[in-house]
């Protein structure tokens, strides 16, 4: 897992194992996996809550990395309802919302996920994967 800091472009989204988990599935990790777009890999994420990775802010801050509506259009974040703004403009189901890297363990493909984690309701905790996409560095 890595932060990206390069401006990149999304690609094709990739097929994912299992994208909700709640309480106990999240302890001590949400394990899940995607299948590579390029080489039909399947490669196992393992997302440690307040562990795995980086504020989504940091991919829209200033279009540094992907602009937010790039993030929109491809699904994977949707704009944060009024009550909520603390986690942020931009999240996944309202909650407080982060990104990491990582690429393929046999063609290096490199891909993106997008994932919102907290406590829902009282005694309901949820992660979220929005999805796991293919991007590229772009030019
Ligand atoms: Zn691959």
């Amino acid at each position: 897992m890595y932060s990206i800091v390069e401006k990149i472009n999304i690609g094709k989204k990739a097929l994912i194992s299992q994208t909700d988990f709640t309480n106990e599935e999240t302890v001590p990790s949400a394990k899940t996996s995607f299948i590579c777009c390029q080489c039909n890999h399947e490669n196992t994420i393992e997302i440690v809550p307040y562990q795995s990775g980086f504020p989504i802010f940091q991919l829209y801050h200033g279009d540094q990395v992907i602009t937010k509506n790039d993030l929109l259009k491809n699904g994977a974040v949707t704009q944060t309802s009024a009550t909520m703004q603390h986690f942020g403009e931009l999240t996944v189901n309202n909650l407080p919302t982060l990104y990491f890297g990582t690429s393929c363990k046999t063609c290096t493909s490199k891909y993106i996920c997008v994932f919102g984690y907290g406590e829902k309701q009282p005694g309901l905790t949820i992660l979220t994967i929005s999805g796991i996409w293919e991007y590229k560095e772009s030019e």
